[in-house]
């Protein structure tokens, strides 16, 4: 046999192997792929549970029918906080829910949802995806075989519902008020009585005066529940300026997605997570108009500055013994910190200045 000969049978050979590694990865490209979602929500929730049928959909598309992922609300897991660890053990591969709810099972996964006195959602989103946000959220997920993603804004919530008017530090002491997490803590310091009560238990301690006050969300949400028609006062934020919900995946199944697919997925969660956020806002507004109209005498308060004062300095405390027993919760902390000192810099000869201007009549 000449070289010339052997140089073309080699050359033969590879194009076999070449084509067959083409039609290989072709049919490898057609595979589909069945992802399962657990959501904390119950089905139909609107807004919450909005956001992982329009991932699922995206995705599909987006994937041309290679991603095909179904939604299990709350109603059929029955475990809406056991998301995380539905999520981390491969029972799903996927879950929709929001970050501080697993502060109790690792306390640093508090961070990613928001703080009070912190950061605005459009400031929040900045932090996510330019400010080191997304890294920290990883690193705190990571070592439980999960990743996290934002997964969609409920637009800054309200301070509550309260049957009386808050007109100093002394009308706190021992109030009950329905408000968890570490907003909780915080009013806690002040001298309130914070409590969490399932949402479908609210009402009927707020009616039957179990609790004094509580704190839901916005108008979207609040309007279908009624404490407007029981609490007059309508208090503005501090406690929740952002709060994102987030996807969660399974790390291994994540690993085992073909690239194209894992780009879709987070392409699909981004949009996901907007579009979540503009009809959070949309829905707020158009809520918050039936409410006046529906109830004129609602009473919009913000707190006194005595009690804003002292709630701003317990939070301050809060997060500096947080920080001191746990180094990476000073680092995300931190990061926070100075982050909404630089872009809060700039909210305020822009956005903050435009408001006072602006002509909306
Ligand atoms: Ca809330």
């Amino acid at each position: 046999m000449t070289l010339n000969n052997k140089v073309t049978q080699l050359l033969k050979a590879v194009s076999v192997v070449a084509i067959a590694l083409v039609s290989f990865s072709v049919n490898a490209d057609d595979k589909v792929y069945r992802l399962t979602l657990a959501e904390t929500w119950n089905a139909n929730t609107p807004i919450l549970g909005d956001a992982s049928k329009n991932m699922a959909k995206l995705a599909n598309e987006m994937s041309n029918g290679r991603l095909q992922i179904r939604i299990d609300s709350a109603n059929k897991h029955k475990s809406p906080f056991g998301v995380f660890d539905m999520v981390r053990s491969g029972q799903y591969d996927l879950g929709h829910s929001s970050s501080y709810y697993w502060k109790g099972k690792v306390p640093n996964t508090l961070y990613f949802s928001s703080m009070p006195f912190g950061m605005m959602s459009t400031e929040q989103y900045a932090w996510f995806y330019r400010g080191g946000g997304m890294e920290l959220m990883q690193e705190v997920y990571s070592p439980f075989n999960l990743l996290s993603f934002p997964g969609g804004n409920s637009d800054i919530q309200m301070g509550g519902w309260f049957k009386k008017e808050i007109n100093s530090l002394e009308d706190l002491k021992g109030l009950k008020m329905r408000i968890p997490g570490f907003a909780g803590e915080v009013f806690a310091r002040v001298g309130a009585s914070p409590t969490n009560i399932a949402p479908g238990e609210m009402y009927t301690a707020l009616e039957r005066g179990t609790i004094d006050a509580l704190e839901w969300v916005g108008p979207a949400f609040d309007l279908r529940m009624g404490f407007q028609n029981i609490a007059p006062f309508y208090y503005t934020a501090w406690h929740e300026p952002g709060s994102e919900t987030q996807f969660l995946v399974n790390k291994k199944k994540w690993e085992s997605l073909p690239a194209d697919l894992r780009a879709i997925l987070e392409t699909a969660f981004r949009v996901a997570a907007f579009d979540m956020y503009v009809q959070a806002i949309d829905a707020n507004a158009k809520a918050w108009q039936q409410m006046l109209q529906e109830n004129p005498d609602i009473k919009v308060k913000t707190f006194p500055d005595e009690v804003m004062n002292a709630m701003r300095v317990a939070n301050r405390e809060l997060l500096a013994e947080m920080a001191a027993d746990d180094e990476q919760a000073k680092r995300i902390i931190e990061s926070q910190a100075s982050y909404l000192k630089t872009v809060r810099a700039w909210t305020d000869i822009s956005t903050k200045a435009y408001l006072d201007i602006s002509d909306s009549e």
